[in-house]
């Protein structure tokens, strides 16, 4: 041991979500030695809780499906998106680099991923557009040999159905639009939680996971598989340098604090700033309320003062993965409002009872209209989805299964205050304090919109994505439904975020940038806490996962090729 040093390692990581396990997986089997330290008594981070996609233009499991791709018509996509505000290079390097990241996990760890051939990219208009296959998720990772370490894992109720149950993304779909082959999975999905004995009677947690949690776990297992030491419960401090070069780390541990050298280098993964109030209110539009997002607890912009502290220059501040979301009584973060704002007949409206966005836009889109239209004499925040009967026996309504598997007398008591219930409009918008009139002028509207299937106003449904999640049984429009059949119901709608995706300045090898220009040599940042590689744009499905694990695998390559 270096004197002045209590630990000593070649590689550090900050942070273990799915960018923090990428990058030391990736050190380690370079042959470097690897120190992984989280902040929090769980790991995971919002990958954890996350849906698990990753949007990887290019990769081997498109091109096995019959689905083709070339680095041209991505970059084409890429460029088109952020419109000018991405270094070229930057992209290039995501999209070159991307899909022999995926391979290398595939290869060399526990993630086993499927294509999503059907999910499509975000913004059909541009070029070098895909009609699906770029977004992957994982198989279902069974966490046996996780033991009780699946216990220390992050977890969000809204990617578990029924509290209980994960369910890919694959078989969600099919299993909302009874495609074929619904019923065996679904069967499938109870037969292997309740007969997982004797786990069943340690936890009520699924052992078969998914999304978010498979992608994890995997990784989790694969760092079991190496030794790889992975801290909790150890957060940095602040950082070492010597000569202007960061060669450590101040960490806690058990209440003490502990100087981490690591030779080559240090890779920040620490996730965004969307738990910070403070740090929300000073970069992000206002309103805004850390209680909106549905990111990890822990993610509290850690890098940016570590990072500003060594001279890092900050960017993309007020970037964000907005996502709709409505808060659930009982639960530690809100509902993200996914598919109630695409399914037929859910409409969101402000305090006029007038819709202002089309409401089933890319989940990023729906919450920029929702601040752009926020004025004093028509607030938007927070705006109201309004449904009907039909509605909410068809289809998923917040943290509630469709009334035809869920009646109204069977949501728990504490789960009621969430939805506002009326047997006519006029009660309805009397509750949630909107102007009848104009929600009963709206119903109007939108009543004839699903009999034409044109949305005159906001052109719902023209797009791939919004159509992804329409009810394909619904015609003319599968996302243009009525507002008609009593009672109805209301949920509030607040501009929340699964994340934020401003942070410390990096170039095409992950390393941070100098205020002063140049890099800080020794230092890394990889995922949220770095800002945006594609000018925090949403292009399609997994589109902080992708290049979060990309860059991550950048980063660590080029620390240990030093
Ligand atoms: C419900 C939900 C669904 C989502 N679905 C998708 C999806 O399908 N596809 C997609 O691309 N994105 C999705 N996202 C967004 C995605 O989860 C995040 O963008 C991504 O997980 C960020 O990864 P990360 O590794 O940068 O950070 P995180 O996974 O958040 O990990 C950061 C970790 O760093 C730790 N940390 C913080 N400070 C310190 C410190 N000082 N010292 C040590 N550790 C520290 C944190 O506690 C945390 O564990 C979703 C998010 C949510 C919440």
């Amino acid at each position: 041991m270096t004197a002045g040093w209590d630990h000593d390692v070649d590689v550090l990581v900050i942070g273990s979500g799915a960018g923090g396990m990428v990058a030391a997986l990736t050190a380690h089997d370079r042959g470097a030695r690897t120190l992984l330290i989280e902040k929090g008594d769980l790991y995971g981070g919002s990958s954890a809780k996350s849906g698990g996609g990753l949007w990887i233009p290019g990769n081997h499991l498109m091109r096995e499906a019959g689905i083709a791709d070339s680095v041209n018509d991505a970059m084409d996509y890429l460029k088109a998106v952020t419109r000018g505000r991405e270094p070229e290079e930057r992209l290039l390097a995501f999209v070159t680099q991307a899909p022999e990241m995926l391979r290398y996990l595939v290869d060399r760890t526990r993630f086993r991923p499927q294509c999503m051939p059907t999910y499509p990219d975000y913004y059909p208009d541009q070029p070098g557009w895909r009609g699906g296959g770029r977004g992957i998720e994982s198989t279902y990772f069974d966490a046996r040999p996780l033991g009780d370490d699946l216990l220390r894992m992050v977890t969000y109720t809204g990617t578990v159905m029924m509290g209980r149950y994960n369910v890919t993304l694959n078989d969600a779909h099919d299993m909302l639009w009874r495609n074929p082959g619904w019923a065996k999975n679904l069967l499938k999905v109870f037969g292997r939680y309740w007969f997982d004995l004797p786990w069943r009677f340690r936890s009520r947690r699924c052992r078969d996971l998914s999304a978010g949690a498979a992608l994890v776990g995997s990784l989790r297992r694969s760092l079991m598989d190496r030794d790889l030491p992975l801290w909790l419960g150890t957060p940095a401090r602040e950082l070492v340098t010597e000569g202007g070069q960061v060669v450590g780390v101040v960490a806690e541990r058990e209440g003490r604090a502990l100087r981490i050298r690591a030779r080559r280098g240090v890779i920040l993964a620490s996730g965004g700033f969307e738990a910070n109030q403070a740090l929300r209110e000073r970069y992000l539009p206002q309103p805004t309320d850390a209680a909106w997002t549905v990111g990890n607890a822990g993610n509290t912009g850690d890098a940016l003062s570590l990072g500003e502290a060594v001279g890092a220059k900050l960017n993309l501040m007020s970037s964000c993965c907005w996502m709709p979301v409505s808060p659930v009584p009982g639960w530690d973060s809100p509902a993200s409002v996914l598919f109630e704002r695409t399914l037929p007949g859910g409409y969101i409206v402000n305090r006029h009872g007038a819709r202002f966005v089309n409401e089933a836009l890319p989940y990023i889109d729906t919450v920029e209209g929702m601040y752009a239209s926020n004025r004093p004499d028509a607030p938007t925040i927070p705006s109201y989805l309004v449904c009907d009967a039909t509605f909410r026996r068809k289809y998923p309504f917040g943290p509630l299964l469709p009334s035809s598997a869920q009646p109204d007398w069977m949501v728990p008591r504490r789960l009621r205050s969430f939805m506002t219930k009326a047997d006519t409009l006029d009660e309805l918008a009397r509750r949630i304090d909107v102007d009848a009139e104009g929600l009963k002028a709206t119903a109007a509207r939108v009543n004839e919109y699903a009999r034409t299937g044109v949305d005159l106003d906001f052109r719902r449904g023209d797009g791939a994505y919004e159509r992804f999640y329409g009810d394909p049984a619904v015609k003319p429009n599968p996302t243009l439904g009525p507002i008609a059949t009593p009672p109805f119901y209301a949920m509030p709608i607040y501009p929340g975020d699964l994340g934020t995706t401003g942070g410390l300045e990096t170039d095409v090898h992950a390393q941070v940038i100098a205020q002063q220009g140049g890099v800080i040599p020794g230092l890394h940042a990889v995922g949220n806490c770095s800002a945006s590689a594609i000018a925090g744009t949403y292009p399609g499905p997994g589109s902080t996962l992708g290049p979060a694990t990309t860059f991550a695998y950048i980063a660590a390559r080029h620390l240990t090729s030093q």
